[in-house]
């Protein structure tokens, strides 16, 4: 066994919340090897370029105004913001509604009644009120509210968006927690692309201490430490930082093998369509008798008018490319075909994600508590650790409430 490296902590995962974690324990003093399965960093951060110069982001792409961790970091590295979208369309039972219908804003009223209710949001697994909720699901929510055929159609397209999930696998609590603490509100995107967030992470955390390219199969662990083995090297540390979502870590062998708390998880994605033209957002509402994802977009960015846009299907499976390509010409005949191949980014599918962000699920909550301590010498972090989880701010708090714990002692 010649050769073993010897670190302080070993970090599995280069996305957002590895990469935090790895930030914040090198500030503290600590000795810190990444260790990342794929050739690049970022994981749900990727930011597709084409070779004019078009970008979207595949995964995370949204920043609220109450993500404070990600504001931070576009300050820390002088990033650029920008406001607004540009056209954008929910489908709901093949409309794609351009304009928020009445039923949105009677559903988004209806929701407001959820507020006020939950006493402890920093640890809702003391909240009976919390434990209550956690035991309903979305849909048990829509038969109390009462809301019509056509009010439900709303809801449930919103979820299988928000969520990525369907209404009965998702908790009537997470939506309790979204009305207290989530804005909802997608207020920015970072001017070049999401990835340029978590690249400048990986630049002032040094390439030294991130190995690309180097999936972890194994972690050993005991009472004095850790040994975390890819196929070409083994780190002993004293701990390990475990930031890869909870799918992913399925395919990791855990020796002696212990059980993770696991958390429902949301599947699909993104099929990012190039375009030489952008729909005609003053058109108003169109009609498709058959749409496989809920919400279209443009992803270009707004203050660039007239150049091509890359217009983005979002569904909650994956889907047949030929499937949305249709539905897009149906809905936009004025696009005409796509002037590019386009690029899927179906997170599921991916063995390093396996899922596109967790939705807690009934009965969820008391997974999530316990994915909040240690397990022995192993850290959970990633977004499907916060209260609000499945943003990349809940990513990014996630490595920093594991790193100062770790501080703390
Ligand atoms: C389609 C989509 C849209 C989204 N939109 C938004 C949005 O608009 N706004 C927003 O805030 N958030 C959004 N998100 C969520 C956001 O992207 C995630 O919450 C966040 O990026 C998760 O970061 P993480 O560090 O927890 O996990 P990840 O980014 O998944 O990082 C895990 C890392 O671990 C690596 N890994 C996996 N297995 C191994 C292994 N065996 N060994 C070593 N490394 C391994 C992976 O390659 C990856 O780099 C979106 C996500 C998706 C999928």
């Amino acid at each position: 066994m010649g050769g073993m490296e010897r670190k302080d902590t070993v970090v599995i995962g280069a996305g957002a919340a590895g990469l935090m974690a790895a930030l914040e324990l090198t500030a503290a003093g600590h000795d810190v090897q990444v260790l990342e399965a794929r050739a690049r960093v970022g994981g749900r951060v990727h930011t597709v370029r084409l070779p004019d110069g078009r970008f979207a982001n595949a995964g995370a792409e949204w920043v609220n105004p109450e993500h404070h961790e990600v504001l931070g970091l576009v300050e820390r590295y002088g990033l650029g913001l920008r406001s607004g979208g540009g056209f954008e369309a929910l489908v709901v039972d093949g409309w794609a509604q351009v304009e928020e219908a009445g039923d949105a804003e009677r559903v988004e009223e209806a929701l407001e009644g959820l507020e006020g209710r939950l006493t402890d949001l920093e640890h809702p697994w003391n909240d009976p009120v919390a434990r209550e909720m956690d035991r309903r699901s979305a849909t048990d929510w829509m038969d109390t509210a009462g809301l019509s055929p056509s009010e439900r159609a709303w809801m449930t397209a919103y979820v299988r968006t928000e969520y990525m999930v369907e209404p009965e696998e998702l908790s009537e609590l997470v939506l309790a927690l979204g009305e207290e603490l989530d804005s909802g509100e997608t207020a920015y995107r970072i001017a070049g692309g999401t990835a340029e967030l978590t690249d400048a992470m990986a630049r002032e955390l040094g390439e030294d201490r991130i190995a690309r390219g180097e999936p972890v199969r194994m972690v050993e662990h005991g009472r004095d430490g850790v040994v975390v083995r890819t196929d070409g090297r083994a780190v002993a540390a004293d701990r390990a930082v475990i930031a890869v979502p909870l799918p992913a870590l399925e395919r990791i062998t855990l020796a002696p093998a212990v059980s993770v708390p696991s958390v429902n998880q949301g599947r699909g994605g993104k099929l990012l369509v190039p375009y030489a033209q952008r729909p005609d957002a003053g058109a108003g509402d169109r009609h498709v008798d058959r749409a496989g994802f809920q919400h279209v977009y443009d992803n270009a960015p707004e203050d660039q008018p007239g150049v091509p846009g890359i217009l983005t299907a979002y569904a909650y499976r994956p889907l047949p490319e030929p499937e949305v390509l249709d539905t897009v010409g149906a809905l936009f005949p004025e696009l005409g075909a796509p002037d590019g191949a386009p690029v899927a980014a179906w997170w599921s599918e991916e063995p390093e994600t396996g899922c596109t962000y967790s939705a807690r699920g009934p009965g969820d909550l008391d997974s999530l508590r316990r994915l909040r301590e240690p397990i022995g010498r192993l850290y959970p972090a990633g977004e499907h650790t916060e209260i609000i989880s499945g943003y990349l701010d809940s990513a990014l708090r996630s490595g920093r409430r594991v790193a100062a714990r770790i501080v703390s002692g």
